[in-house]
């Protein structure tokens, strides 16, 4: 998985440890992950000092010190690791290593994009894309209004990135499990309340999953046939349009 709780942990991480240190070698591993010929790639990046990390939704930005930024997308699987070499079985699709020796790895089953942009081509890329869930901006009352203007399914609208940036499948399922709301309700039919719920149990997974994203413990999300851990019930996996979700049909309602 590599939505907002992951990614948002690469940046806790990488932060206090990338800021201030230059780029001394690229190496790719797998040519699709990087949007321009490798050399050119690579010799753009060389020397290059990395200012701030930002995470954006479900990516993650190097801002460099010419002004460009390297933009981070992992595939579901996908995997950042700093240190000397790339965790153990796994193959580094990119690799920027930094003059204190440790080396930036990323990969996953499918293909990573590690690209190189323009400030401006990010924001005209991220122009479309919904308030992150703990921008003090969006407030109860502000998330509560996005969601009353959808007409939606509650989980096909979670995920949708202009409503909220960074939500993904698995999450979206837990945040419904957490508000007990069938993913499948229809947003008209929602009481005020109940997207109020919503709002507060979006949070809490999310804070919840950055704290430790690799412990969370998904109660629906892959459970299909367990018991509910609330009320025993047997949790279901169905279809939703093209994807699935996972819910329990004793404790979670249509509104
Ligand atoms: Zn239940």
């Amino acid at each position: 998985m590599s939505d907002w709780p992951e990614i948002d942990a690469y940046r806790r991480q990488l932060s206090p440890l990338l800021c201030g240190l230059a780029i001394r070698e690229v190496e790719v591993g797998r040519e699709q992950a990087i949007n321009e010929p490798i050399d050119e790639f690579a010799s753009h990046l060389n020397g290059r000092k990395v200012l701030f990390v930002e995470r954006r939704g479900r990516q993650l930005l190097l801002h460099l010190d010419d002004g460009n930024r390297v933009l981070f997308a992992l595939p579901p699987g996908g995997w950042l690791h700093l240190g000397p070499s790339a965790p153990e079985g796994e193959r580094a699709q990119i690799a920027l290593s930094f003059e204190d020796g440790e080396t930036l790895f990323a990969g996953g089953p499918r293909a990573v994009a590690c690209h190189r942009l323009s400030a401006k081509s990010v924001n005209e890329m991220w122009r479309g894309l919904g308030p992150d869930p703990f921008d003090a901006r969006l407030t109860e009352e502000a998330f509560v209004k996005r969601l009353s203007a959808r007409r939606g399914k509650l989980k096909a609208t979670l995920v949708d990135q202009k409503l909220v940036s960074g939500i993904g499948g698995a999450y979206a399922d837990e945040i419904c499990f957490e508000a007990e709301v069938l993913p499948a309700a229809p947003i008209p039919e929602l009481a005020d309340e109940t997207k109020r719920r919503i709002y507060r149990s979006m949070r809490k997974v999310l804070e919840e999953a950055a704290a430790d994203p690799a412990g969370f413990p998904f109660r629906v999300h892959g459970r299909e046939g367990e018991a509910c851990p609330r009320c025993g019930g047997t949790i279901r996996q169905e279809a939703l349009s093209s994807k699935k979700m996972t819910f329990c049909p004793s404790c979670q309602k249509e509104a």
